[in-house]
């Protein structure tokens, strides 16, 4: 008996109850792929052709820090309006600000900053307008009075708005701006005002209107490309899902959802969309992180099975989902500050723990682990580096572009991870399907003579009749024995009287067609069954191993020339009647050749 082992079976399992003809799935879905990166580089073509419509694209890199020269006021309370703020009393609590960053507060107090636009700064780039852009997806919302002699206290208040608005200079992006006209006296201050409903540092920048329109055209494009990778792997897997109804596919789709929602919560592209409030666009973050971390955990488990592979550690990725859920509840319940230091606790140590359970599984040899991990340490840079760039501390790389370049990375690392899984069962269930045959091969052989055994052939001769019944056809089945075979082993010794054994089975197959077959009955007992084969061709071919055998000179031992005969029964099958009632008719033939004098072939009536 074979018995298999239960990751054999489950692996076996898996494949055969998907059911699918996987290469044409892959070839399919690596088509689909190919499409969605050439719907990608369309896009990005189309950007660069926006760009390209606009003549100043060197304006890109000329952009001033207002944040350097600037005075900040921190209103604690958060309920002051310009009117006192821009009072002679304020004027001296306002502190200068020296650097390039400034640290929002958070709600419910409100950042000021006081600045002054010189025509010789606002020269320096380029023709105007110019824009304002707080340059953080962080700040929730920002006010700007402008100085205008006919507003009331002197000056305008503008509101941005991420979505763009009725100024035809205000670009819709995710960062809030503003638009500048040169200034009415550059002797006026502008008074601007920031808050956040968490901790944002970020600089204040000025470019040229043209400057900052190509700027954005550039940032569309890099997150763009980011969310495009994702989404493209996204809908490959999920056809692969589709296909081969395989749950972790389904689990990478929900994984690279939440980060598609996730990240542009974020870095504020949704906030081009729609008017989301800043605390409702926290609740729905904190869901699709907490999501992303739940999903990313059960991806890890099923990716590796660490249930059964690492046990203990599954229990650590297992908590880690379980906080996923609770960041969720948190949010949906209103407990930010609760939730926000989970999801950090979670984030920085969540993905390490995946780390940890790849290091654990591919030291066990678990495949595909590779690209698991290059793909989940990809991942944990971009956190680690956005969690310093939001504080401040690194500051000369663009931290959400690295942040959001992670997912996109491990989204397309993790798709190599699952065809490499893939390649991997079918090799196994080609390698089982393989030794399974070999033992099926050996339960049905005979090891002497290489032909089938009895089991064999009750098991194929039932189901040859039937055929031979649904197509009308004949079927004749001979049965021989060696004759005086007992004489010849105790003369020459059993191992001459396998020779002999060997002889014959080598006749017969040498002698039958492709669709016969030959089977070792009993002891000297061989059968042959002769489907679609009528009773004068059964015979002659009967007859014609019968002659080959006895023409057939043996050497046993000293002697020379021995010659061994066989006797033979011939039937031909009757429809309706069992295999089991044809063995018998052809049988007694054979009994009655070898009454009959041996030598001989008896067709049973
Ligand atoms: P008959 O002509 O009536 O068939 O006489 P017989 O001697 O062939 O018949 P019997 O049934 O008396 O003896 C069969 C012999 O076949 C006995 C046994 O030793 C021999 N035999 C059975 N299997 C093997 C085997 O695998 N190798 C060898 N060498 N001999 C075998
Ligand atoms: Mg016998
Ligand atoms: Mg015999």
């Amino acid at each position: 008996m074979i018995k298999k082992t239960s990751s054999q079976y489950s692996l076996h399992h898996q494949i055969n109850s998907t059911g699918y003809q996987t290469g044409q799935v892959l070839i399919f879905s690596e088509k689909l792929c190919l499409f969605f990166l050439i719907l990608m580089l369309f896009t990005f073509g189309c950007g660069l052709n926006r760009n390209a419509e606009l003549d100043h694209l060197p304006f890109l890199n000329e952009k001033l820090f207002l944040t350097p020269n600037s005075y900040i006021f921190v209103d604690l309370k958060g309920d002051l309006g310009v009117d006192k703020i821009s009072s002679p009393a304020f004027f001296m609590k306002f502190k200068v600000n020296t650097s390039q960053r400034l640290s929002l507060a958070v709600n419910p107090a409100k950042t000021w900053v006081r600045f002054k636009l010189s025509p010789d700064v606002l020269k320096a780039l380029g023709h105007g307008p110019w824009t304002l852009e707080l340059a953080s997806s962080l700040a929730d919302r920002a006010t700007l009075y402008v100085p205008d002699p006919l507003a009331k206290h002197g000056l305008k208040e503008v509101r941005a708005d991420r979505r763009g608005t009725e100024n035809p200079h205000d670009v819709k992006f995710r960062n809030l701006s503003f638009t500048l006209d040169s200034p009415a006296s550059p002797q006026s201050f502008y008074y601007l005002k920031m808050e956040a409903s968490r901790p944002a540092v970020l600089p204040l920048v000025l470019r040229s209107w043209k400057g900052f329109y190509s700027y954005a055209s550039y940032d569309y494009l890099v997150f763009g490309m980011l969310y495009g990778t994702i989404g493209c792997m996204l809908f490959y897997n999920l056809f692969i899902f589709f296909s081969l109804r395989d749950k972790i596919y389904l689990v990478y789709v929900a994984y690279m959802l939440s980060f598609l929602f996730y990240f542009p919560l974020l870095n504020g592209q949704i906030g081009t969309v729609i008017d989301i409030d800043p605390l409702e666009l926290q609740t729905w973050e904190r869901f699709f992180l907490g999501g992303s971390i739940f999903f990313a955990c059960s991806f890890c488990r099923l990716f590796f099975r660490t249930w059964q592979s690492v046990p203990r550690w599954d229990l650590v990725v297992r908590s880690f989902q379980i906080m996923a859920l609770v960041i969720i509840a948190l949010g949906l319940v209103g407990l930010f500050y609760w939730a926000a230091w989970l999801a950090k606790f979670a984030g920085a140590f969540g993905p390490l723990s995946l780390v940890v359970a790849a290091v654990l599984c591919g030291r066990e040899g678990a495949r595909s682990a590779k690209y698991y991990l290059t793909a989940n340490i990809f991942l944990m840079a971009g956190t680690l580096i956005y969690v310093l760039w939001s504080l401040g501390i690194v500051k000369k790389v663009p931290g959400d572009i690295l942040f959001t370049l992670g997912p996109a990375i491990e989204a397309v690392l993790l798709s190599f991870a699952l065809g490499d899984r893939i390649k991997y069962l079918k090799h196994q269930t080609h390698a089982l399907a393989a030794s399974e045959a070999v033992y099926k091969r050996a339960s049905e052989t005979d090891g002497l003579t290489g032909l089938f055994n009895k089991r064999y052939l009750m098991e194929q001769l039932e189901g040859d009749l039937a055929k031979t019944d649904a197509k009308g056809q004949q079927l004749c089945l001979i049965i021989m024995d060696v004759d005086h075979f007992k004489r010849f082993n105790d003369t020459y010794g059993h191992p001459e009287g396998d020779k002999v054994l060997v002889t014959l089975a080598q006749i017969i197959s040498a002698s039958i067609r492709f669709r016969d077959y030959g089977c070792r009955f009993g002891g000297e007992e061989f059968s042959i069954t002769l489907p679609d084969t009528d009773l004068k061709s059964a015979r002659i071919v009967a007859e014609r191993i019968r002659e080959r055998f006895g023409a057939h000179g043996f050497n046993p031992g000293e002697a020379k020339n021995v010659f061994v005969t066989v006797s033979m029964g011939l039937a031909q099958y009757s429809p309706g009647e069992g295999a089991v009632n044809l063995i018998k008719r052809a049988d007694s033939s054979l009994y009655q050749a070898k009454a009959m004098g041996r030598d001989l072939l008896v067709i049973a009536e």
